[in-house]
C-alpha cells in the first residue's frame, strides 16, 4: 500500500487522444518526495533540452505536493512543470486552492500532458473515469466563467476546475491558469496548456489518502494548527506590518498602502512616489476596498484568508490576492483604487500574470513616449489613461497588431522593437519581469536570492530571515529568543551583529560565507514546500512559520512511512535542487544570466557580487559557471545528470 500519496499518474496523450493511469516508482518518492521535485525528474528523464516550449514534445505536468490532500493544513498545492515560452528555462509555477487535493481524492498524484489536441478540449477526471471533452463552444471564454460553465455542463458543483482564458488559447506568454481560489500565474504556463489545446481540467474525488501512522500524524496537524493560532496572536514585533503575521501577504485585509506605494515603483518600475500615501487616499481606498470585498477566503484546509471575493456593479465577481490589488493601478499611475479592481477582473477572465502584464503595458506606454513606438502602433487608443491601459490590455491577450509583440514579454518585445526597446526592458531576471522595486544599498543575501533564483516568482526572495537589521540590541534578543525554526543557532549570532550601519551593516554583512548559508536555508524550506505541496505562505516565506526543519521529518515520516530526518531532508532538498538547476544548464543557463536588474540597488559593488556568487557556486558545489560538478552530482544519486552533461560536454568542456 503506498501511504501519503496514491502511487498513481495520469498519462495524457492530446494528439492521439490517449488515457493511461500509470504506477509511480516508490523510490522515487523516497528521492525526490513529490511536487517539484518528481516533476523536475519526469521533465529531465523525458524531455529533451533541444524541446520547443511549443512543441508537442514538450509535457505540461500537474503535480501535487506529496502532503496535498492529507489533513495537514495549507498542504493544497499543485506544481506546474514544463519548459517556459517566457525563460526557455524549467518553468515550476504553483497554484493553491482545492485542486491539487481533488486530483489525489480522485486518486492520481499528477496529470502530465503530451502532445498536441487537434481541437480545443477540457478534460474531465471523475475518480477513475477520465474523459477529453469537446471545447469548442468554450472558445474564447474567460477562466472564471469557465470554471463555472464546466461545473454547469458536468452538473458537479463541487469539480475542481483549472482553466485558461483568452490569453492561453493565444499563447501569450504572460498567460495564466486560473482556480477558483487560486492561479499559477508565472513564466507563462497558460500559454503551454493553450497551446496543447486544453482549456480546462475539471477533477472530482471521493476516495481516500492512506496515512502511515495517523494518530501521530494528527497530533502533528494540531500542533500546527495550534502554533499558527499563537502566530496570529502574537505578531513578530519591529518589523515591517506585512512581515508580522503569516500567509501570503494580507493584501485583502490590510487597507494601510503606504508602504508599497511609496516604496515599490510606479509606471515601469521607475518612480518612486514618496507623498502619495495621504490621509484623503488613506479613507477613499478603504472606502473602495471595502465596497468591493465580500468576504475573505481560504485555500483548502488552511485557517488563514489570504484572498478576498471581490465583486463590483457592472462586472462578475472574481477572486484576488496579494499584490495583484496594486499592480496595475501603480503600473498605470492611476490614483484610484478602483481602476485596479476593475481591470483585475478582465485581466483575471483572460488569464494574465498580474505581475508582468501591468508592467508590460507601462513599458509599452513608455516606449510611445520615448518615439519608440508610434502613433500608428496605437492607433485607436484612447488618450485616458485608465482607457488607454484596458485598450492595450484586449490587444495583447488577442494579440492584436502592437498587442502580438508585447505578448511576448519586456525581452523578447523589446527585441522584436529595436530602436534602443532593450534599455526599456530594464526589469527583468533571465527575460522575465520582476518585483518593480527599486532599492538603496544592496543587501547581499536578497542579491543572491535574485540573481541565482530559478523560480522567478515573486515570493522565491522571501524567507526566513529578517530583510533588515534591528536597530536595538533589545528587539535583536527580543526576536531571537522564540525563533525555534533555525536549523543552526550560528543564526541567532548573525541576527545580534547585524548593524544598521558601520563594518557589520550591509553590503558587507552578513559575510558573503554567512549570506550563502542564509540563502542555502531559505531555499531548502521553499524546496520542500515544493516538494510537500504546502503553501510556502505557513513556511518558507513568512517569518517564524509553523513549518520549519525541525518538523517537516516528522510529518513526512507518518504520512508517507518513509524514514526521513532532518539530514536526510536535507539531502532530499539538495538533491532536487541540483536536478533542476540541471535542467536549465542543460536549457543553456549559465553564470551571465544570474544577474539582478541594473537599477535594482542604486549602490552596486561588482567586486563583492562576483564573491557572493563565487562563493554561493562553491558552497552549492557548482563551478564558477554555476554548473553543478561531477562530483557534487554523484554524491547526490545524480550520476546519470553528471553522465549526460559529460556527453554533451557540458561539464568536461566547460569547466576545463
Ligand atoms: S496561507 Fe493563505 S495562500 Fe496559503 S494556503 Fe492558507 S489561505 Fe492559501
Amino acid at each position: 500500500m503506498r501511504y501519503g500519496e496514491t502511487g498513481f499518474n495520469l498519462e495524457i496523450d492530446l494528439s492521439r487522444g490517449n488515457i493511461e493511469r500509470v504506477e509511480s516508482d516508490p523510490k522515487l518518492t523516497e528521492l525526490h518526495l513529490g511536487g517539484l521535485g518528481t516533476n523536475a525528474k519526469i521533465l529531465w528523464d523525458r524531455v529533451p533540452p533541444e524541446t520547443d516550449p511549443f512543441s508537442p514534445d514538450n509535457l505540461l505536468i500537474f503535480g501535487t505536493g506529496l502532503l496535498c490532500g492529507t489533513p495537514a493544513p495549507g498542504a493544497n498545492r499543485t506544481i506546474l512543470t514544463t519548459y517556459s515560452p517566457q525563460t526557455l528555462l524549467m518553468a515550476y509555477s504553483m497554484m493553491g486552492g482545492f485542486w491539487a487535493p481533488e486530483l489525489k481524492y480522485a486518486g492520481y498524484d499528477k496529470v502530465i500532458l503530451r502532445g498536441k489536441s487537434p481541437k480545443l478540449v477540457y478534460i474531465w477526471i471523475h475518480n477513475d473515469k477520465v474523459e477529453i471533452r469537446d471545447a469548442s463552444h468554450l472558445h474564447g471564454k474567460g477562466a472564471v466563467e469557465t470554471q463555472e460553465l464546466i461545473r454547469q455542463e458536468l452538473k458537479e458543483p463541487n469539480a475542481q476546475v483549472a482553466a485558461i482564458g483568452l490569453a492561453g488559447e493565444n499563447r501569450v506568454y504572460t498567460a495564466s491558469i486560473e482556480q477558483g481560489r487560486s492561479s499559477a500565474s508565472r513564466l507563462g504556463i497558460g500559454a503551454v496548456m493553450g497551446d496543447k489545446g486544453v482549456k480546462a481540467i475539471a477533477v472530482r474525488g471521493t476516495k481516500d489518502i492512506n496515512l502511515a501512522r495517523p494518530a501521530e500524524f494528527f497530533e502533528l496537524c494540531s500542533d500546527v494548527l495550534k502554533y499558527i493560532k499563537f502566530r496570529n496572536e502574537n505578531p513578530v514585533p519591529n518589523v515591517m506590518t506585512i512581515l508580522q503575521g503569516l500567509g501570503s501577504p494580507q493584501e485583502m485585509l490590510h487597507v494601510d498602502e503606504k508602504w508599497h506605494t511609496e516604496n515599490f515603483s510606479w509606471g515601469n518600475s521607475r518612480a518612486r512616489r514618496k507623498d502619495f500615501w495621504t490621509k484623503e487616499v488613506e479613507d477613499k481606498w478603504k472606502e473602495t476596498q471595502e465596497n468591493a470585498r465580500k468576504r475573505l477566503i481560504s485555500c483548502y484546509n488552511c485557517p488563514m484568508k489570504c484572498g478576498a471575493i471581490i465583486s463590483l456593479p457592472g462586472m462578475s465577481t472574481y477572486m484576488m490576492k496579494c499584490f495583484s490589488k496594486l499592480t496595475y493601478t501603480m503600473a498605470a499611475f492611476v490614483d484610484s483604487l478602483d481602476f485596479g479592481f476593475r481591470i483585475a477582473q478582465r485581466a483575471t477572465e483572460y488569464g494574465v500574470d498580474g505581475f508582468s502584464t501591468p508592467q508590460i503595458m507601462a513599458f509599452a506606454f513608455e516606449l510611445k513616449d520615448a518615439g519608440i513606438l508610434t502613433d500608428e502602433d496605437f492607433a485607436g487608443c484612447p488618450s485616458d489613461n485608465e482607457g488607454r491601459f484596458y485598450w492595450l490590455l484586449d490587444r495583447i491577450v488577442r494579440r492584436e497588431g502592437i498587442g502580438d509583440v508585447l505578448a511576448n514579454g519586456t525581452h523578447w518585445a523589446a527585441q522584436q522593437i529595436g530602436k534602443g526597446a532593450e534599455a526599456y526592458a530594464h526589469n527583468n531576471i533571465k527575460k522575465h519581469e520582476q518585483l518593480p522595486l527599486k532599492l538603496g544599498m544592496l543587501n547581499p543575501v536578497y542579491f543572491l536570492m535574485y540573481a541565482t533564483g530559478e523560480k522567478i516568482n515573486i515570493t522565491q526572495i522571501e524567507g526566513q530571515f529578517p530583510q533588515s537589521p534591528f536597530a536595538t540590541m533589545e528587539e535583536r534578543e527580543d526576536f531571537i529568543k522564540d525563533w525555534i525554526q533555525v536549523p543552526d543557532e550560528k543564526f541567532k549570532q548573525i541576527v545580534l551583529d547585524w548593524e544598521m550601519r558601520g563594518e557589520r551593516s550591509n553590503p558587507y554583512y552578513p559575510t558573503p560565507e554567512m549570506s550563502c548559508d542564509i540563502v542555502d536555508w531559505q531555499e531548502k524550506m521553499h524546496y520542500i514546500d515544493d516538494a510537500l505541496g504546502v503553501c510556502a505562505g505557513l513556511s518558507s516565506f513568512p517569518l517564524k512559520p509553523p513549518y520549519h526543519i525541525h518538523n517537516y521529518p516528522h510529518f513526512i515520516s507518518a504520512a508517507t512511512g518513509i524514514d526521513v530526518d532532518e539530514a536526510g531532508l536535507t539531502r532530499v532538498y539538495k538533491r532536487n535542487r541540483t536536478l533542476v538547476r540541471s535542467i536549465n544548464v542543460r536549457r543553456g543557463l549559465r553564470r551571465a544570466d544570474e544577474v539582478p536588474p541594473e537599477d535594482h540597488w542604486r549602490k552596486r559593488f561588482p567586486e563583492l557580487e562576483a564573491k557572493l556568487l563565487d562563493e554561493y557556486y562553491k558552497f552549492k558545489g557548482w563551478d564558477n559557471q554555476g554548473i553543478p560538478t561531477k562530483e557534487a552530482l554523484q554524491e547526490l544519486d545524480l550520476g546519470y545528470v553528471a553522465e549526460d552533461l559529460e556527453q554533451r560536454g557540458i561539464i568536461k568542456n566547460e569547466q576545463d
